[in-house]
């Protein structure tokens, strides 16, 4: 099957040709730079499947398109999939499959090294002793051991981000409309969200972007947090306010801000706008403050991942080639 590849980076197409060749029956992959959108959905003419990442765009127009074009299939190579369509895809009959697990380690670690990072202010440190400055001064960290973590959303990657931090004395607090029953193996505690940003030294969050999580971590959210907490988001940037944030700086309740993932990242994240202007204001202004960590969607950026990743691709893929259905396929959502 020709396969049209959207947002393609180097490292995407050295993992996937990798995951293909080590396929029975290899797929035609064609490597496409483009995001995906209305203006690009044409570059899919000719193939029976389209493969995308979190950024492209699969809202029903695109869907509209792709399917005039005869795709049969859209495989993510994601786990998330806030950014499809899922009504219009049912509507089109056109399969959508993802990558449900690919290593959730690779992202609990990174929500580890934001949180190390901004704890003992190792971007700051490294700066400075290249400099030949080896003052101390403002790089005053705090004890992880003993302190309340509340994880928002206790699924896979959630699970780790917990086991990892009971590992370093942590108290957990959980919030999460299903229980996990290693998080309370461990001694964590579900409370209502309220009492969690209440209570918490760090708040890190790993539920998914839906209609009902979107701006969970709103101006509402920040007033109830203890002042100078710090927050964490690795899972999608729509979970929280980005204006609240900045506010919640301003005033120093939030003490230190950690971002993997930013709601306008679409068009930011991924490319090297080192030589441009950013126009986004709220994001330029994020930059400025001494206490936030930034990075560009990394969490899932290690070779085991990409791997997993590539290897879950080829398989939906091949499934549906052979069976009709996609290993991973997402279960259909009807009105
Ligand atoms: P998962 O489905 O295993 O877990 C998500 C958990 O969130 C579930 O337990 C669910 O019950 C819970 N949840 C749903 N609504 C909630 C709410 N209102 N409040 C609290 N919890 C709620 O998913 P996962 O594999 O752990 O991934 C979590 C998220 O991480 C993904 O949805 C994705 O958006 C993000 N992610 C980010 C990266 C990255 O590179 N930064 C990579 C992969 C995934």
């Amino acid at each position: 099957m020709r396969v049209a590849v959207f947002s393609t980076k180097p490292y995407d197409r050295q993992f996937l040709e990798v995951g293909n060749a080590a396929a029975g029956f290899p797929h035609d992959l064609a490597f496409l730079e483009a995001r995906l959108s209305v203006e690009t959905a044409p570059l899919a003419a000719g193939s029976g499947a389209v493969c995308a990442f979190v950024n492209d765009c699969l809202d029903r127009l695109v869907l509209e398109r792709l399917a005039v074009l005869g795709i049969k299939l859209v495989v993510l190579r994601s786990a998330g999939f806030n950014n499809v369509d899922l009504l219009a895809a049912d509507a089109l009959k056109l399969p959508v499959a993802r990558v449900p697990a690919y290593s959730p380690q690779a992202i609990a670690e990174h929500t580890l090294a934001l949180i190390l990072s901004l704890d003992r202010k190792i971007h700051k440190a490294y700066a400075r002793v290249r400099e030949g400055n080896f003052s101390l001064e403002g790089l005053l960290g705090f004890d992880l051991n003993g302190r309340k973590v509340g994880i928002v959303g206790t699924g896979k990657i959630g699970a780790v981000v917990a086991r990892i931090l009971n590992g370093f004395g942590c108290h957990i607090l959980a919030c999460d409309p299903t229980a996990n029953a290693e998080i309370v193996a461990m001694g964590g505690i579900y409370v209502e969200l309220d009492a969690l940003l209440a209570a918490s030294d760090i708040i890190t969050l790993h539920c998914p972007l839906l209609p009902e999580t979107r701006h969970i971590i709103d101006s509402r959210a920040v007033a109830r947090m203890k002042r100078g907490v710090m927050l964490i988001n690795t899972s999608r940037g729509g979970v929280i306010d980005t204006q609240a944030m900045i506010d919640g700086l301003k005033t120093g309740v939030i003490g230190y801000l950690g971002l993997d993932v930013y709601e306008e990242e679409d068009g930011l994240f991924f490319e090297n706008l080192s030589q441009d202007v950013i126009q986004d204001d709220i994001f330029a202004r994020l930059l400025t403050f001494p206490n936030v960590l930034v990075t560009g969607h990394q969490g899932f950026f290690t070779g085991e991942a990409l791997t997993a990743i590539a290897a879950a691709t080829i398989e939906n893929l091949s499934s549906f080639e052979g069976t009709g259905v996609a290993a991973h396929q997402i279960a259909p959502v009807r009105s």
